[in-house]
């Protein structure tokens, strides 16, 4: 039997962030994982491979409608589908391998199995029992099922099935108008797919900044996808090649149904805790299915933590690493912290869109006196030349003390302007701190700056 300070249970990258920095903090550590290589679903069937064919289709797309412009012509380059998946998954290799990599560097155990908890203090991985002071649980999630709908992951799929697909098809129906339904809608429609989109509630991408959510759908209409919202599927129907979806329209229950070759169910993702023996052991859940913590990421039983998808709060890659980092620092004695409040949140299509803090629809139910500042990146040099001066930022900040609360962006790297951001609010920055700082011309990022401006005495280029 061996002994750990730490066992992490799963290599997401919840579990092997914290894996790595229990070790740096001197900690004996081990990592389970039962899927053959590390990484979890972010590197080997999330974020990763779904970014790989985003990039893949966006330059595609780049050759079909800008290269002309700017005198680049010639034959547009056409799609190798399986060259462009074994690109997809060379990028997976590198990855994943990258982890085994560091894992070997700090001396971390990988267990290679499924790993279950058969009391406080041991971890058990096939035969083997292995005894640690502390087990921190990083199952993260898996798609969640419409009921009625069964996933065969050929015809009807999941995000998994849809990375994966064996050629691009004609007709693809997207179930849900939330980020990876969009995303992966988004990589079809780009390699020619017609795609229809099909969301129950009357928006898409609900809980976004409303301003943003519609020049968002407008863009992606621009961009060939449909959507029908405010539809509830009723069922698919399904054969080996073809399926039938039927959905119902909630403003006048009236029902309609259209074929596709491929459905991708979008509808989101539950805790992962199967096999794990939580209620034996006596784990408290929540009654969304996650496990419940505590401020420290402890559950109820002694020495026994979870963090990432598999507890409550937004199902993000980098939330899980920070509550990684941090609950490792808690078992190292030390201080851990997330602020909750400044979490990111990007969606990878293009434009990009990504957001943090507090939309305006929230202040606005708050109570709470703002004032916004928008910056359309048609004022913007570096994105008008770059064919990218679709959206805008919006900043919104308190109307008395000016202290920035929330920003919202729509166009060209959204999900790396929203950093300064980011940085700006975790030192209580106003609004007023962005618009005097000096930003490098020509760059998107003086879209921020020009939003921030909006929020005083106004913009420049407006
Ligand atoms: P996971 O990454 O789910 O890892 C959990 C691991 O634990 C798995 O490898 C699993 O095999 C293993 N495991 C579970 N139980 C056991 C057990 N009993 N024994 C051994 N091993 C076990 N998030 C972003 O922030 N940005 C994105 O761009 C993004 N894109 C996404 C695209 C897609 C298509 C999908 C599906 C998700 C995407 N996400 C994205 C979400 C992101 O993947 C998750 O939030 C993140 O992976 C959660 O990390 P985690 O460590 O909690 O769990």
């Amino acid at each position: 039997m061996s002994q750990y300070d730490v066992i992490v249970i799963g290599s997401g990258p919840g579990g092997y962030v914290c894996a790595i920095r229990c070790a740096q903090l001197g900690l004996k550590t081990a990592c389970v994982e039962g899927r053959e290589t590390l990484g979890g679903t972010c590197l080997n069937i999330g974020c990763i491979p779904s970014k790989a064919l985003l990039h893949a289709s966006h330059q595609l797309h780049e050759a079909e409608h800008n290269f002309a412009k700017m005198g680049l012509k010639g034959k547009s380059p056409s799609v190798d589908w399986k060259q462009m998946q074994a690109y997809k998954d060379d990028v997976i290799g590198q990855n994943t391998k990258g982890i085994e990599f560091l894992f070997k560097k700090n001396k971390i155990d990988w267990l290679k199995g499924w790993g279950s908890i058969p009391e406080a203090g041991k971890v058990k991985v096939g035969d083997a029992v292995h005894e640690a002071k502390n087990i921190i649980i990083a199952s993260g999630s898996v798609p969640s099922a419409l009921p009625g709908i069964e996933v065969d992951e050929k015809v009807v799929v999941t995000s998994e099935g849809a990375l994966a697909l064996p050629k691009i098809p004609k007709k693809m129906v997207v179930i849900g108008a939330g980020v990876i339904g969009l995303e992966l809608g988004s990589v079809y429609a780009r390699l020619g797919t017609e795609v229809q989109v099909i969301e129950f509630l009357d928006q898409i991408t609900p809980g976004m900044d409303g301003e943003v959510c519609k020049t968002f759908q407008k863009l992606l209409t621009k961009q060939g996808l449909s959507f029908t919202l405010g539809a509830a599927v009723q069922k698919v129907e399904a054969t080996k090649t073809k399926a039938k979806v039927t959905y119902k329209l909630r403003k006048d229950d009236s029902e309609a149904t259209v074929d596709a070759d491929v459905v991708l169910v979008a509808t989101g993702r539950k805790p992962y805790t199967d096999g794990l023996g939580l209620d034996a052991l006596g784990v408290e859940m929540t009654e969304r299915g996650q496990i419940k913590t505590d401020g420290h990421w402890a559950t109820n039983v002694k020495g026994v933590y979870a963090i990432g998808d598999a507890i409550a709060g937004p199902m993000l890659a980098h939330k899980a690493e920070d509550e990684g980092m941090a609950v490792a620092e808690v078992v190292a004695g030390k201080h851990g912290h997330v602020n909750y409040d400044v979490i990111p949140g990007v969606i990878y299509t293009h434009p990009e869109v990504a957001s943090v803090g507090q939309t305006e629809d929230a202040l606005k139910e708050a109570g709470r006196a703002y004032k916004v500042g928008k910056f359309s990146f048609m004022g913007n040099g570096r994105a008008k030349a770059n064919f990218a001066a679709d959206g805008f930022v919006k900043i919104l900040a308190d109307k008395e003390t000016d202290r920035i609360l929330g920003a919202h962006i729509i166009g060209p790297m959204a999900g790396d302007l929203i950093h300064e951001i980011c940085v700006a609010m975790e030192f209580g920055a106003s609004a007023q701190d962005l618009a005097l700082t000096c930003h490098a011309h020509p760059t998107y990022s003086e879209a921020v700056r020009e939003a921030a401006l909006a929020c005083g005495d106004g913009p420049i280029h407006s």
